[in-house]
């Protein structure tokens, strides 16, 4: 039993069950026992991999869509360059060194992060030493200027409650204990006037997620964009409007039983990129597969000059890393990039708006 498990039975014991964002949000950001709190989660020796960990390839491509996305809204001076959930700093890192011979963007970018985790904010401020990284712990902090922000495999880590249709309504999905062990279980029929929209496309059973968190903090992003300009680009696996259950947990890069281990195993929910963009005025892009995207932005071209270069095993890992980042029965199609500006802007590259 995890240090965790110990603490969360206690609190049901004598509180009640726990809703599955509630569950979540104890799993990954508790203060001692959260994943995020204890951990580099990322990489071969970590729980999973991500896109900038697999290539250099995947940041090079976001770091030319944002400052391509710069010059079309004329180059503003100083901007904003963050990223929410920054990782290990790779994505960052690689964006940066993308754009080095941008003219002028280095000296107007300030780079600003997003971070939960005071053990990644060490990692990122390593890696990013070069450009004085400001961590954040929310976005609500970011200045008030142009703001060109990133986030990738973010949104998925956000806690998120669960639904189940029945006849007339809803029933919450909890977390509750029995015989000593933490269990899933429904509560009685409640209230759920933010899934109205969701009762013509589901029936009896059907389980709908919900993620309050997500458009709360994509709200003051959208903010910033609207009034000093700027674009967002949000990349992460998903569909444009879920449906069922997608709580996933993963552990040694295997998947595990989500109640199992809580505070070491990550856990995650696909990314509901309608519900997302609820609370915001700015222009979503059509989502696009992440393969089609890069592929857009040119990273076969890019991923023939780099291997040039290359022989032997890092030839092979270089050609199944950009196989990994888009084929469809690997990353290209499971993961969705979404593009976000001002109204008469156009799209950010590698991303199209509805004609
Ligand atoms: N974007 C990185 C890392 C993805 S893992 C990559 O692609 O490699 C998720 C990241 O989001 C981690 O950095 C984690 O610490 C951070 N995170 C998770 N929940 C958060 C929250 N509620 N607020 C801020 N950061 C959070």
């Amino acid at each position: 039993m995890t240090a965790l498990t110990g603490l969360l039975i206690a609190r049901i014991t004598q509180s009640g069950p726990i809703t599955v964002a509630d569950y979540m949000a104890e799993c990954l950001l508790h203060p001692r026992h959260g994943y995020y709190a204890t951990r580099d989660p990322l990489g071969g020796a970590g729980d999973f991999t991500t896109a900038p960990e697999i290539s250099q390839m995947f940041g090079e491509m976001i770091g030319l869509a944002l400052a391509q996305a710069w010059l079309d809204r004329g180059a503003p001076a100083p901007f904003t360059l963050a990223e929410l959930g920054p990782g290990r700093g790779t994505l960052m890192a690689d964006i940066l060194r993308a754009t080095a011979h941008v003219p002028g963007f280095h000296a107007a970018a300030q780079v600003h992060l997003v971070e939960a985790s005071p053990k990644l904010r060490t990692i990122q401020a390593e890696q990013l030493a070069a450009h004085t990284p400001t961590h954040h712990d929310s976005a609500d902090t970011l200045p008030d200027q142009p703001l060109f922000l990133v986030a990738n495999e973010f949104f998925d880590a956000l806690p998120v409650r669960q639904f189940v249709r029945d006849e007339d309504g809803w029933r919450e999905r909890q977390v509750g204990v029995q015989n000593g062990k933490l269990i899933l279980g429904l509560s009685g029929p409640t209230p759920a006037p933010f899934l109205t929209h969701r009762r013509e496309d589901t029936a009896h059973g059907d389980v709908v997620e919900y993620c309050p968190a997500a458009s709360a903090v994509l709200a003051p992003v959208a903010a910033r964009i609207q009034t000093h300009g700027g674009a967002a680009l949000v990349i992460d696996y998903g569909e444009w409007r879920s449906q069922g259950d997608t709580l996933q947990a993963l552990k040694a890069h295997r998947p595990v039983d989500p109640l199992r281990s809580p505070g070491e195993a990550d856990l995650t929910c696909h990314v509901d990129f309608e519900a997302l963009i609820s609370a915001t005025d700015l222009i979503p892009a059509r989502v696009a597969p992440q393969g089609l995207f890069l592929e857009r932005l040119g990273i076969t071209q890019r991923a023939r000059a780099l291997a040039k270069a290359l022989s032997g095993p890092a030839l092979d890992s270089h050609v199944a890393a950009h196989r990994r980042l888009t084929h469809p029965d690997e990353m290209g199609t499971l993961f969705k990039v979404l593009g976000l500006t001002r109204a008469g802007e156009p799209a950010i590259p590698g991303t199209t708006h509805d004609a």
